[in-house]
């Protein structure tokens, strides 16, 4: 295998805090080791409108401490067709790019297995989502920001929940994954979280009605992940509102601010020890892996198993929230 001279990076998909961090580490890792490397702007998108810049370590100062992305995220329906995969080939071949870091969630991922098969590229990827719904990894980048940024929203709702006697449905991301509802749940002491995982097994909402989730208490709050099935905290409180009459409901849906702010130290530290394993993958002839962190050490997982594998919820995790919420 020809050795590898000139790296691209792209940031794909829903954008996450952390990210920058990222881009910082594997930019730096990689000019380190003697590598050049290009910035991809807008994801696949921009790889295939040709938006290929070379970055040098000015171009990542002063990004550790910034939300967001500053290489753009995009999301690309053409990078699902052959022809658009094809174009994106010939555009990195063009500007010298022999191997390419995406960093992303699941469909990034996805994308990324499905071009590194075609074109036998070498691809490592780094797991950046607010969900932590890849597997393989404990964590993934964004995902702690995000915990605190519910955290932090919903202390302050709580300030004005307890001033009156409802229910209260906040409603916060994780379409397929439960993490940040069960987690966030556990973190503001909320009486209950409504996640995906457990949507096909109990009916959540009547069994927190039947629980008696207010016979100690003034007001509840109830963590609900965003969801089609139940339609998310809307779909929920209009069942109350049918069913339960008898109680004053309310929603919030935190919405955007979720995947903002600056990224906290746990997901600066986690994007760093990822890019920079990222560039050592690839220099140690790693291909088609994801990095992640297990038991807090670095671990390299096939796309194959990291995508479209159900990370399951800790059960524990529901007792502890419901025990310590009586
Ligand atoms: P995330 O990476 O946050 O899960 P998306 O699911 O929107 O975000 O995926 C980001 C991009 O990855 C898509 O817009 C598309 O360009 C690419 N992608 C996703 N799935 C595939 C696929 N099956 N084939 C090729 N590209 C894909």
């Amino acid at each position: 295998m020809a050795a590898i001279k000139s790296v691209g990076i792209l940031t794909s998909g829903g954008d996450a805090p952390g990210m920058n961090a990222a881009i910082r580490a594997v930019t730096r890792s990689a000019i380190f080791n003697g590598l050049k490397v290009k910035g991809i702007y807008r994801g696949y998108k921009g790889l295939i409108a040709n938006e290929i810049v070379t970055f040098k370590t000015q171009n990542v100062s002063n990004i550790i401490q910034q939300g967001g992305t500053i290489l753009k995220t995009a999301r690309s329906m053409e990078f699902k067709t052959k022809e658009g995969r094809k174009t994106a080939y010939d555009n990195m071949s063009a500007a010298g790019i022999d191997a390419l870091v995406v960093i992303g969630g699941d469909g990034s991922l996805t994308g990324a297995r499905i071009f590194a098969e075609e074109y036998n590229v070498p691809i490592i990827g780094i797991p950046g989502t607010i969900d932590n719904d890849l597997y393989g990894t404990d964590r993934t980048i964004g995902y702690d920001t995000a915990l605190n940024t519910i955290m932090d929203a919903v202390d302050k709702i709580r300030d004005t929940a307890t001033s009156h006697e409802r229910l209260f449905f906040i409603e916060v991301m994780g379409r397929d994954a439960g993490f940040l509802a069960l987690n966030g749940a556990i973190a503001v002491g909320a009486e209950d979280a409504i996640i995906p995982e457990m949507a096909t097994e109990v009916d959540q909402l009547a069994e927190l009605i039947e629980n008696g989730f207010r016979k100690s208490k003034n007001s509840s709050i109830v963590l609900v992940a965003e969801s089609e099935t139940t339609g998310g905290a809307m779909g929920l409180a209009e069942r109350v509102k049918n069913e339960y009459p008898q109680y004053d409901v309310r929603v919030t849906i935190l919405g955007h601010i979720q995947r903002g702010g600056s990224p906290t130290s746990t997901d600066r530290i986690l994007a760093s020890r990822l890019g920079y394993a990222a560039i050592e993958a690839l220099l140690e002839d790693q291909r088609n892996v994801m990095v992640g962190v297990e038991n807090d050490k670095v671990v390299y997982v096939p796309f194959a198993r990291a995508i479209k594998n159900e990370k399951p919820i800790d059960r524990d995790l529901l007792n502890v929230l419901r025990i310590l919420s009586i």
